[in-house]
C-alpha cells in the first residue's frame, strides 16, 4: 500500500564540490521510488553530521549530484518489491543517505521502529553518532571503570553522548571544548577534567592531562578531530595505551609510520560506525542499546537548533565554524 505521495519534493542537492555555499535548496526535486529493499520514508527530521561536509568538500569522495545526510527519522509512506517487515504509516529512523529531503528512500535492512515513548528529535539526535559512541566504547576498546579516557570535542554531537555514557561505566573523563561556554556544558555532563583547548592555558592540554593523571597518561584516547590534536593525542596516551583516531574534524592526520607506534608499545584504531553494524543483528544489538539507555534517561541529547532546510548552507557554516553544541538538525 502507498500513501499519497507528490512527486516533487524540497530537497537540498550537491552538484560539485566546495564550501557551503555549494549546498542548492530545491523545491522541485524528484520523490524517489523505493527499489528492492527499500522503503520511501516521509522524513520529519533529519540529522546533520560531521561527515556530511566531507562529503561535501570532496575529502571523501561520493558520486555527484548528491542529495547529502545519513540519517532521517519520520514515516514510511512506500515500500519498494519484496520488502518485508514495515508498513506504511510506520514510525521509523533509519540509516542511508538523502537525508536532506522531504523523502528518501532507504534500505529497510538500516531502518527500525521508534518505541513508543520516544520522539523523533530525541532519536535523530542521537542515532548516528549514539550508535557510533556505542560502538567504539564496548568493541573498538572496551571501556573499564577506572579507565583514564581522553576525548576531545566532547562538547559536540558526538561528544556531548560520549561523555555521558564514559562516565556512566565509571571511567575518569577528560573532555577538551574550545570555549568556555563548550566547557561547561561538557563539566555538566560529569566530566572529571575539563579543558578549554583554546584557550592561552589549554593550548597545552598534553601538560595538563600528565598533570592530571599523575604523570601516566590516559588509558585511551578518542580523537575526532584529528590534523590539530593528533600529536598531542600520542603524548598524552599512557603506555600500552590506545588511540581512536575517528574523525577529521579539523582536517586528516599525517602519515602514520607505525614505527612511532613502539616506545610506548600504543595500540592504534581507525574504526567507522558502519562497519559495526553490517548485520541486521549487529545493527539491532546497537539500536537495543541506544533506544533502552533514552527510554531510561542514562542518555539525554542536546539539540543544538533545528534548521529549516532552505538554512542548509548557514547550518554547515555553523557546523564547520565551530559554533554548534550537541546535535544540529534539519527540517523540510
Ligand atoms: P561535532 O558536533 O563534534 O562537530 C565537530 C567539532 O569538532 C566542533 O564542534 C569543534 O568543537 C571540533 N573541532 C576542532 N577543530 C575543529 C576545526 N578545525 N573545525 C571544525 N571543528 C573543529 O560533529 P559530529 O558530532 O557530527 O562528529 C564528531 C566527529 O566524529 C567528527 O570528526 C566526525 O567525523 C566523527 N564521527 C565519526 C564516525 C565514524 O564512524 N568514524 C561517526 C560519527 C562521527 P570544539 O569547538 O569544542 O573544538
Amino acid at each position: 500500500r502507498r500513501m499519497s505521495v507528490p512527486t516533487t519534493m524540497k530537497a537540498v542537492v550537491l552538484e560539485t564540490t566546495g564550501g557551503p555555499e555549494v549546498l542548492q535548496f530545491k523545491t522541485d526535486y524528484p520523490v524517489p521510488s523505493p527499489q528492492e529493499g527499500e522503503l520511501l520514508v516521509r522524513n520529519n527530521i533529519s540529522g546533520v553530521n560531521f561527515i556530511d561536509t566531507y562529503f561535501r568538500t570532496g575529502l571523501y569522495a561520493s558520486p555527484k549530484p548528491e542529495v547529502l545526510g545519513r540519517e532521517g527519522a519520520g514515516t514510511v509512506v512506500a515500500l519498494g518489491p519484496n520488502t518485508t517487515g514495515f508498513q506504511t504509516g510506520d514510525r521509523v529512523v533509519w540509516l542511508g543517505t538523502g537525508g536532506y529531503a522531504e523523502f528518501t528512500a532507504v534500505p529497510a535492512s538500516k531502518t527500525v521502529k521508534i518505541p513508543e515513548g520516544l520522539t523523533d528529535e530525541d532519536v535523530i539526535a542521537s542515532f548516528l553518532s549514539g550508535l557510533t559512541i556505542l560502538a567504539f566504547t564496548k568493541e573498538t576498546y572496551p571501556v573499564k571503570k577506572g579507565d583514564w579516557v581522553l576525548l576531545h570535542a566532547a562538547a559536540g554531537g558526538a561528544g556531548y553522548l560520549m561523555t555521558q555514557v564514559l562516565k556512566s561505566i565509571g571511567a575518569k573523563v577528560i573532555g577538551t571544548a574550545g570555549g568556555p561556554e563548550k566547557c561547561a556544558i561538557v563539566k555538566s555532563l560529569g566530566a572529571d577534567v575539563v579543558i578549554d583547548y583554546r584557550s592561552e592555558e589549554g593550548k597545552d592540554w598534553v601538560k595538563l592531562v600528565k598533570e592530571a593523571t599523575g604523570g601516566q597518561g590516559v588509558d585511551v584516547v578518542y580523537d575526532s578531530v584529528g590534523k590539530d590534536t593528533w600529536e598531542g593525542s600520542l603524548e598524552a596516551v599512557k603506555r600500552k595505551g590506545t588511540i581512536i583516531w575517528f574523525g577529521n574534524a579539523s582536517g586528516p592526520i599525517p602519515p602514520l609510520p607505525l614505527a612511532k607506534l613502539s616506545p610506548k608499545a600504543l595500540k592504534v584504531a581507525r574504526p567507522t560506525l558502519f562497519t559495526y553494524i553490517e548485520t541486521r543483528e549487529e545493527f539491532e544489538y546497537y539500536t537495543n542499546e541506544l533506544f533502552r539507555l533514552l527510554l531510561s534517561g542514562e542518555l539525554k541529547v542536546k539539540i543544538h537548533k533545528v534548521y529549516p532546510l532552505e538554512d542548509v548552507v548557514q547550518c554547515h557554516k555553523d557546523l564547520e565554524g565551530r559554533k554548534t553544541t550537541g546535535k544540529p538538525l534539519l527540517k523540510a
